[in-house]
């Protein structure tokens, strides 16, 4: 096996995106401060009362204020860091909406946004100008246990998909799965939310949200904005805001470059590790789920771990270069489940999609729209009600 050259994450979002909006930019932008600090920060925003605060440019946030947009709705995105710099930016991209692991909860939500990717994804692309190419339609799942009515894949079925897979300690079964390359959508979403009127601000951390008789006051560093509603979007900061037992679940991926003509069409995935062909000979590898806080760092025994895993179950890779290598911090509930609630008068929360926030985007989006402007979502929520942690001590 060729020496695995561990390339620390180049920031490819960073150097694309030089000239960052700041406070200067955002005041010039057309906000006047009513009141003044000492030091001449603005204390009150005067203009631009959204109708909606949200805390988090994430793929949930952003695509809830898309969805809150398109009736009329004038939203305002928050993020403390770059919009789509986090777990949404992190993830590998697969819409395992069939993936029999998931749990039963879940069906209905994944259902709903498998059927809204394409309009979303369509949308998203109109808007920005920017391609987010499906990369791949199918997934060879392997399994220690067949799992009820699932037709296994014969050996040469699994070879005829995955070329040289290590078919010996798997029940192979074959899922029609898309994926896409989640940098894609993090360059896109962001142009598309501001193409559609959507105020981003980015490195603008939310402080605190108080409630008052007319709606919210979110306070952030640089001043306060008066919003009708607010909504939780902040992943795995989320309990900064709602006393949630939300915790970071740290993932390290990897990207490795196979040279040569030996190519693979489909993810490759087991409980140990996943293959996922981005094309031109790219492949992105993942995952590990570590409680490890909110330290980022990306470790080389880690990198290495994985990519040992991932040549075990396809050979073909041990001639290949590792990369890119980053870690995300996916936010998980205590349960796994996401958080989708109506909190208190005014403020609204959608956090905790652990391993599945790129599948459930869409319909997350689509039911907090619907639940914030009509009160009736299409789909019945109790399983994510927050009331299921009641007897959850949280410390915030
Ligand atoms: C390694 C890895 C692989 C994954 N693979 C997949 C996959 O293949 N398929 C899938 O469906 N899912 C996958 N996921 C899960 C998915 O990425 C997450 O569930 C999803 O991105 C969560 O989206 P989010 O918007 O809630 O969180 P994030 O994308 O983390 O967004 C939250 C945002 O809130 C901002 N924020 C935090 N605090 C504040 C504050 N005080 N004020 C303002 N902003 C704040 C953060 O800066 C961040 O941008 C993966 C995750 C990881 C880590």
């Amino acid at each position: 096996m060729r020496a695995a050259q561990v390339a620390v994450r180049r920031d490819r979002h960073a150097q694309r995106h030089q000239s960052h909006r700041n406070s200067i930019q955002w005041n010039a932008a057309g906000t006047i401060p009513l009141q003044s600090h000492a030091d001449g920060r603005p204390t009150i925003e005067a203009m631009g009362f959204p109708d909606t605060a949200i805390a988090g440019g994430g793929l949930i946030g952003l695509a809830t204020a898309l969805e809150l947009v398109a009736p009329g709705y004038k939203v305002t995105v928050f993020d403390r860091n770059e919009a789509m710099s986090e777990a949404s930016r992190a993830a590998a991209g697969m819409l395992a909406g069939n993936d029999p692991d998931n749990p039963p909860e879940l069906r209905k939500l994944a259902q709903l946004s498998l059927r809204l990717y394409p309009a979303f994804l369509a949308r998203v692309e109109e808007l920005s100008g920017i391609k987010i190419p499906i990369r791949t339609t199918q997934t060879v799942q392997g399994s220690r246990r067949l799992p009820a009515g699932v037709q296994a894949l014969s050996d040469s079925e699994v070879r005829a998909l995955a070329p040289q897979a290590a078919i010996a300690d798997w029940h192979f079964f074959l899922l029609e799965e898309q994926s896409f390359d989640a940098w894609d959508l993090a360059e896109a979403l962001p142009a598309a939310a501001r193409a559609a009127g959507i105020e981003v601000r980015e490195h603008t951390p939310v402080q605190t949200v108080r409630t008052v008789p007319q709606g919210v006051d979110v306070h952030t560093a640089t001043g306060v904005v008066s919003a009708g509603t607010f909504i939780n979007c902040a992943g795995a900061w989320s309990s900064e805001f709602d006393p949630l037992p939300v915790a970071p679940r740290k993932g390290h991926m990897l990207t490795a470059m196979l040279p040569g003509p030996c190519q693979m069409h489909c993810v490759l995935r087991t409980p140990r590790v996943y293959i996922v062909p981005r094309g031109g000979g790219r492949y992105t590898v993942g995952p590990t789920v570590e409680d490890a806080g909110f330290d980022k760092q990306v470790l080389k025994e880690h990198i290495q771990e994985l990519f040992h895993r991932a040549v075990e179950l396809w050979a073909p890779l041990r001639d290949a270069r590792i990369e890119e290598s980053w870690t995300g911090l996916r936010p998980g509930s205590e349960d796994g489940l996401p958080i989708l609630d109506h909190t208190e008068p005014n403020r609204w929360v959608a956090t905790g999609h652990y391993k599945n926030g790129i599948l459930l985007g869409p319909g997350t989006a689509r039911v907090m729209s619907q639940w914030i402007q009509e009160n009736q979502p299409e789909l019945d929520l109790s399983p994510f009600r927050a009331a299921r942690f009641a007897n959850t001590p949280v410390s915030f």
